[in-house]
């Protein structure tokens, strides 16, 4: 693939990526750019996926790119909350336009198509992957350089097709302590290098606590790993803190003016190499 390709391949004669033969990567709508896309996979729920997803495009659009985020998980959306975002996405002739978020990342969420933000998607497993694909193919994504992909949790079926139907360059693996075992790492690096995509890097959550009167600094969720897997693996591990400053800021949907990301600077230089 091209350094430049924006996966639109209706406007693009070279041969190559999802215009192969075979390939299951499918095309954006005639129009719409996508440069890079980085995917948010955690091994469960309740881990900070989606606000880690957030963060990182927060922190993108903060440094000039243009920035979207697609919601693919379907069945337990939380994006637009935390963004802010309540407007319902306009359809045109030509595709789905993108709600944008306060600082402008374009966003697309199955809570932005639905009536009622409470209505549950009672759908089986080939119709939510299909709905999480038609938001990379039907949404008119402008000029985006960087495109975050919030990701059903686990790896199974679900996961598994929007991870074949869609030009990841890599990989973001979301954890907690008690939930950095070593099986829910490899199995995360076992679909990547399946696929193909980089893992570009760990995401500790909830790493630790410190005490806003004294500043002891305290392992909630039991003993870090980041360190053993940093040099298991070779890649950085990212300590997140438990911070009710971001919980608050999420429930607001204001997760776009938390600024205590110096942990995530690493892994957003990765995502920059890519
Ligand atoms: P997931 O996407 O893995 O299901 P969420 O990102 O929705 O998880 O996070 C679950 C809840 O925990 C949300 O209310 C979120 O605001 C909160 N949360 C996530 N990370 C942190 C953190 N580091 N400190 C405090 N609250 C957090």
């Amino acid at each position: 693939m091209s350094e430049n390709c924006t996966h639109n391949c209706s406007t693009c004669s070279k041969g190559c990526g999802a215009n192969q033969e075979g390939s299951l990567i499918k095309s954006l709508s005639p129009g719409a750019s996508v440069k890079k896309v980085i995917a948010v996979v955690s091994g469960k729920g309740g881990v900070g996926k989606s606000a880690t997803c957030a963060l990182l495009a927060a922190m993108s659009k903060k440094k000039g790119y243009t920035t979207a985020v697609l919601d693919a998980d379907v069945t337990g959306p939380s994006l637009p909350k935390m963004f802010g975002v309540n407007q319902k996405a306009r359809g045109t002739e030509a595709g789905l336009l993108p709600v944008r978020s306060p600082s402008g990342i374009q966003t697309m969420s199955m809570n932005l198509l639905l009536e009622e933000d409470t209505q549950p998607v009672l759908w089986r497993g080939s119709l939510i992957a299909g709905a999480a694909v038609q938001f990379w193919t039907d949404v008119l994504w402008e000029d985006v350089d960087y495109m975050f992909v919030d990701m059903p949790p686990g790896t199974g079926d679900v996961p598994l097709s929007i991870f074949q139907s869609l030009p990841l360059a890599g990989i973001v693996v979301v954890t907690t302590p008690q939930d950095l075992v070593k099986m829910i790492v490899e199995k995360a690096l076992n679909m990547a290098d399946k696929m193909n995509v980089p893992v570009l890097g760990l995401v500790e959550n909830m790493s630790y606590y410190v005490c806003p009167c004294c500043g002891e600094k305290t392992e909630i969720f039991g003993q870090s790993k980041a360190g053993l897997f940093a040099n298991e693996y070779g890649m950085p591990v990212a300590r997140m803190p438990i911070d009710p400053t971001l919980a608050a800021l999420a429930d607001a949907g204001k997760i776009e003016e938390y600024s205590n990301t110096q942990a995530l600077e690493a892994l957003f230089e990765q995502i920059e190499k890519v």
